[in-house]
């Protein structure tokens, strides 16, 4: 038995009240958020500035930063100042949210914590501590720019607070009343009923114009054995390509190569035709809003089938193979230019450049988070090889390296054996012969991967096995205290200003 952190999703069938409270939550947590952020950049700068005076008094940089005594406020320090300043207009108390008691206090809580885990993103990033994509100075949320999302935590007590009221609604808030759900909780619910998965907390979040809960429990399972059929098929290399959805290594239903399915291509292309549409209106213009709007949902129903697509084609691999290996997303390697550098240019610049090359990203980065669970529940293991070992320059057969094999080509020929095979299939297969099993079913690498929440916190089911398994609050736990900023300035207060949103839309 295992313990795994394990998220339903579900979309929501909001009244429309419901929906104009939603949407508020959502706003009051990008307030919060907000809010957090503004204190913890001023008390940066006020750091950066004692500092500098420091060292203009002769003291070195380093000594300078142990002796300048301003900490980075983080979430307690965050909450007391929120409860000094909100005010409460039940009272006539002028304040910067004086709504707040129409908002559930998760929102804003959970809204502070990202704010600390955003924070030391940012900072694990700049001191290499966390692996991936490089990840820059954390920005304000917008009204425009950011997704529309909130997140309750379950509250310790005989009737926990987040639950399922029989298959189809779902309890979140006293403030809110029970959402119905638009699918069937079915599943989840009997969990539950059973006392295999508890409740943690619910992420609710806009896509499009549809309103989505997703429920992370932490539940009791086993972990299984490889099948027969898996056994006997081995291990299986996957390679992600722009050209198909996948080539691999061994066939799967008599198929190597695999296409992306009509309708995510007929659903890109409609997405390309509405934002160009979009780009001919008028600046605040309504048929501008009303484009907006169209793009929004184009964008949401492609990420949608994308995702459906990928989701199809891991558990087939995992449900086949005893073994699946794809490249690995090295650290730092997201952001490893093509064009690369004075001394070493990169080669096939434009090729690599574009729309194509950050799709390719994010749909590895998503395979590799699906595979990391899938194969704990189905008996798989998971390989990965170096994002940088040269798989489809690399012959599959001898090992002959290819001098000069570019994207275009699409066949492999080997100057040494004469082999001829699909470049894609050849890449596959080399990456089934390379890859290096992750250790133990269920673990994962820091700083990607399975996350519990937004920011990207601790969400590994290592981390939490052991812990007694009932409704507990998370609020306050384990986040790792502040370091002092290195190398970076703040920007200037005049630079990054919050929004003006103020929850209430
Ligand atoms: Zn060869």
């Amino acid at each position: 038995m295992a313990t795994v952190l394990r998220a339903f999703k579900f979309a929501l069938d909001p009244t429309a009240d419901q929906r104009t409270k939603l949407k508020r939550y959502a706003g009051a947590a990008r307030r919060g958020y907000n809010f957090a952020l503004g204190m913890k950049i001023q008390a940066h700068q006020q750091w950066r500035e004692r500092v500098d005076a420091l060292v203009a008094e002769r003291m070195e940089e380093s000594e300078a930063r142990r002796h300048c005594g301003i900490a980075i406020p983080r979430k307690p320090a965050v909450y007391k100042e929120f409860i000094a300043t909100r005010g409460d207009d039940r009272t006539g108390e002028d304040g910067i949210a004086p709504w707040h008691h129409q908002i559930p206090s998760y929102c804003f809580q959970s809204a502070f914590n990202d704010a600390d885990q955003a924070w030391k993103n940012w900072l694990d990033s700049l001191t290499g501590k966390r692996a991936g994509r490089r990840v820059g100075y954390p920005r304000f949320k917008s009204k425009h720019r950011s997704r529309d999302s909130f997140r309750l935590h379950n509250k310790k007590g005989a009737t926990p607070m987040l639950r399922l009221e029989g298959y189809r609604r779902l309890n979140l808030h006293t403030k809110l009343g029970s959402v119905r759900l638009h699918d069937s909780g079915k599943r989840m619910h009997r969990l539950v009923a059973s006392g295999a998965a508890v409740v943690k907390s619910v992420t609710v979040s806009r896509g499009g114009s549809r309103w989505y809960a997703s429920v992370l429990c932490e539940v009791e399972t086993d972990l299984p054995a490889p099948t027969r059929r898996q056994r006997r098929n081995g291990r299986v290399g996957v390679d992600l390509g722009t050209h198909h959805l996948a080539a691999l290594s061994k066939p799967v239903e008599g198929a190597v190569l695999i296409d992306n399915p009509r309708h995510v291509r007929a659903a890109a292309k409609r997405l390309a035709k509405a934002q160009r549409a979009l780009a001919r209106t008028e600046k605040g213009s309504a048929r501008r809003k009303k484009a907006a709007v169209r793009v929004g949902r184009l964008y949401h129903a492609v990420a949608l089938k994308r995702a459906t697509t990928l989701h199809a084609l891991s558990k087939r691999l995992v449900t086949t193979f005893a073994c699946v290996a794809v490249e690995d997303l090295n650290v730092g390697g997201m952001t490893r230019s093509a064009r690369g550098t004075v001394e070493a240019p990169g080669s096939n610049v434009a090729a690599k450049a574009g729309l194509n090359r950050s799709l390719l990203d994010a749909a590895l980065a998503e395979l590799r988070r699906q595979l990391d669970y899938k194969t704990s529940w189905y008996g798989s293991r998971l390989a990965v090889v170096d994002r940088w070992f040269p798989s489809s320059k690399t012959c599959s057969a001898c090992g002959w390296r290819h001098p000069s094999q570019t994207l275009a080509d699409r066949v492999f020929v080997c100057a040494e054996c004469g082999m001829r095979v699909d470049r894609d299939l050849n890449a596959a297969r080399n990456i089934a012969a390379h890859a290096e099993p992750v250790p133990g079913p269920g673990t994962v690498a820091p700083g990607r991967g399975e996350t519990i929440n937004a920011r990207g916190g601790r969400g590994s089911p290592a981390a939490l096995r052991g812990s007694r398994r009932r409704p507990v609050n998370r609020e306050d736990a384990g986040l790792i205290g502040p370091a002092p900023p290195r190398r970076s300035n703040p920007p200037t207060s005049s630079a990054r200003r919050p929004q003006d949103d103020n929850g209430s839309e």
